[in-house]
């Protein structure tokens, strides 16, 4: 619209200037062709006045015969007090001057090389024929200027008796007849009919007509020159005006601003629809980052350096159960703050703060809007502006109760897998302690036999039958301690740490072992220095770990030549551990196998539950120790498993 309504204006603009313009040519025109008429009316009054003394003269000639001299005085008199008559010439019938005044001069009556007769021959045989003034053509009077004779016929007693001759002479006419203030505007020229210039008034020279060439024809004006006649007209010819200049001037500066005046248009066009683009742009990733918000299950909350809230994104209000404007802008203590943890809160704020915000992230418990409270992972991060200034922290905020609540389950899902775990190694152990129980009860029995029939035959030792009584008890404690073993073993108890002893731990289980390695040919190697420290632990939960790790070695070894069925069991000094290792000479553990060997439910034995390793490892590391393996040298497998000593013991 504005750009239509800008061209309007310029052709508007245009039209009025074009208008003025013609207004003014058609002014200037008319002003021409009154001036042009009025001059040429003015040459015509005073060359008939000139005349009329011409016509006097010749009547005082006609009516007598002057002499000479009396001709001459009047002559000089006409000549003197009218400028446009150069010269005055009396001829006699045949033509031939009888006097002249001035006697010399200009007026030759010789056209510029034309042959035949002169123009002055011509009118006055026309003079003498019609008996009335004739005009004769112009003709060059000197060699500056040109004129024409007006040729009056004298008649004396009615019989034609001469001529007197006026030659005027157009410069003259011009020089005095025609008003400054008409050559200030005009040029005023006086032209024959082949267009030569016979005489000019002009404060300048017009271009083009001095040249010959025509003049432009809305600026000049032609009118016939009659008499003298013969073709002559006078052209007058406007200068062009000075204010042409200055119109010009205001004109290019009018269309030049209306240009400008466009050009800035249009620019403001190009710069409104760059603006334009770029805020659809800008709506665009707006809306995009909205959408990516709405749709985050993070909770972002961002502050200013003072801790005040700046942003919460709707996932957080959703999990405090508060609303943006509820939030923003509030300072600690922030609504969501445990009531009786507020010095927890407060002082992890402002480590937030001062920069010191862990990276890992700062677990912390929050109250919802509606009482419930649940746990939170935080993550802080600087939050920089477009000039790089720090301007705040941005908090990304995970609940994480859900994490916890699993996390928690999988724990007591795990210890009772390890139950049920125990459960399935105290089966398969039955018979084991049920053939190892038996040896030392036959043992009892025999003794008791033996010392019964002593007591019964009369005929006994009594150091003897003491010495068997003491053998027997022996062998019921020894049943005894089997028996709380396995009591032990099975009983459901929570993790009991107290300072251990590993070597101890090792006995134990190499004990519980040997009827099964003996059963398959197994030699069992303990190296246990019985004076090494303690390590904190349940001691009933690392003889689970010692025995599995066992177990798995005497199976690897099914294959392996009897003779070389070697199990040995090591426990040294560590930097601040002990570390045991369980090496076997068996199968070893191919890469493929060696992937997944502590994944849950991972075996290769038809038989297997696939828990073993996968329970060892969870122990250890709950003991903060670390259990892996290793391919053993000659072949075969060894386990590890590091257990740190008791803070006093490792000093
Ligand atoms: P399971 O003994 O019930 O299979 P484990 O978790 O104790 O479960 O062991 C997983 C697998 O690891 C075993 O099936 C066996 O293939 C492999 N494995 C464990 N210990 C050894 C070892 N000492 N030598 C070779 N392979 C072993």
């Amino acid at each position: 619209m504005p750009i239509v309504a800008m061209a309007l204006v310029v052709v508007l603009l245009g039209a009025f200037l074009w208008l003025l313009h013609r207004s003014e040519r058609d002014e200037e025109a008319l002003a021409l062709i009154k001036d042009a008429l009025w001059v040429e009316q003015n040459l015509h009054f005073q060359l008939t006045s000139d005349e009329d003394k011409l016509e006097r003269l010749a009547d005082a000639l006609n009516r007598e015969q002057p002499d000479l001299r009396q001709f001459a005085a009047m002559a000089r008199m006409v000549v003197n007090t009218n400028p446009a008559i150069e010269r005055l010439l009396w001829l006699d019938a045949d033509g031939r001057t009888r006097m002249a005044e001035p006697p010399s001069g200009g007026g030759m009556a010789v056209p510029d090389g034309e042959p035949g007769p002169s123009p002055r021959d011509d009118a006055f045989r026309i003079a003498r024929a019609s008996g009335l003034r004739a005009y004769s053509a112009t003709y060059r009077i000197d060699p500056s200027d040109t004129g024409f004779d007006a040729v009056f016929p004298l008649h004396r007693d009615g019989v034609f008796a001469g001529a007197l001759v006026g030659v005027f002479s157009f410069e003259a006419m011009l020089t005095h007849h025609v008003p400054w203030w008409f050559a200030q505007r005009y040029q005023l020229e006086v032209i024959d009919a082949r267009g030569t210039v016979l005489g000019a008034k002009s404060r300048m020279a017009v271009p083009g007509t001095m040249t010959g060439a025509a003049p432009d024809p809305a600026r000049s004006h032609v009118i016939p020159f009659d008499p003298p006649g013969h073709g002559v007209a006078l052209v007058a010819t406007a200068y062009p005006t000075d204010s042409n200049g200055t119109r010009t001037i205001l004109v290019v500066a009018i269309f030049g601003l209306t240009g400008s005046a466009l050009w800035s248009l249009w620019s403001l066009r190009r710069h409104i629809a760059g603006r334009l683009r770029a805020e659809e742009a800008l709506r665009a990733e707006h809306a995009f980052r909205k959408a990516m918000e709405d749709s985050l299950t993070v909770g972002m909350r961002a502050r200013d350096l003072d801790g005040r809230i700046t942003y919460v994104n709707p996932a957080f209000c959703r999990m405090v159960g508060l609303s943006a404007e509820e939030m923003v802008d509030h300072g600690p203590p922030m609504p969501y703050w445990l009531p009786e943890d507020l010095d927890r809160a407060e002082a992890a704020f402002h480590d937030v703060l001062a920069g010191r915000a862990p990276e890992s992230g700062l677990e912390m418990r929050f109250q919802r809007a509606n009482g419930e409270r649940f746990d939170a992972l935080i993550y802080e991060a600087p939050l920089i502006d477009a000039n790089g200034r720090h301007t705040g922290w941005m908090g990304s905020v995970l609940d994480i109760t859900e994490r916890k609540r699993s996390e928690e389950l999988a724990r007591q899902q795990q210890e009772r897998l390890q139950q049920t775990s125990r459960l399935i190694t105290m089966g398969e152990m039955a018979s084991t302690l049920a053939h190892e129980l038996n040896q030392p009860l036959s043992a009892i029995a025999s003794y008791c036999t033996g010392c019964l029939n002593r007591l019964r035959s009369g005929r006994f030792d009594t150091q003897e039958v003491a010495a068997a009584l003491d053998k027997l008890a022996a062998q019921a404690r020894r049943a005894g301690l089997i028996v709380r073993r396995v009591h032990d073993f099975v009983r459901k108890s929570e993790p009991n740490v107290a300072p251990c002893s590993l070597p101890q731990v090792l006995e134990d289980c190499v004990g519980l072992m040997g009827a099964d390695a003996a059963r398959l040919g197994v030699r069992v190697e303990l190296d246990a220095p019985a004076d090494l420290p303690p390590v904190p632990g349940d001691r009933i939960l690392l003889q689970q770990v010692v025995l599995n790790l066992m177990r798995n070695g005497i199976e690897a070894m099914a294959r392996t030549p009897r003779a070389g069925r070697r199990l040995s069991v090591t426990v040294t000094r560590a930097e601040g551990a002990l570390l045991t290792a369980i090496r076997d000479h068996g199968c070893g553990i191919a890469p493929e196998i060696a992937e997944g060997l502590f994944s849950p439910f991972f075996t290769t034995k038809s038989e297997g539950m696939g828990m073993g390793l996968n329970i060892c490892r969870s122990i250890v590391e709950h003991h903060r120790g670390r259990l892996w393996f290793e391919a053993a040298p000659g072949g075969g497998t060894r386990f590890l498993f590091s257990l740190p000593l008791c803070s006093e013991s490792s000093s």
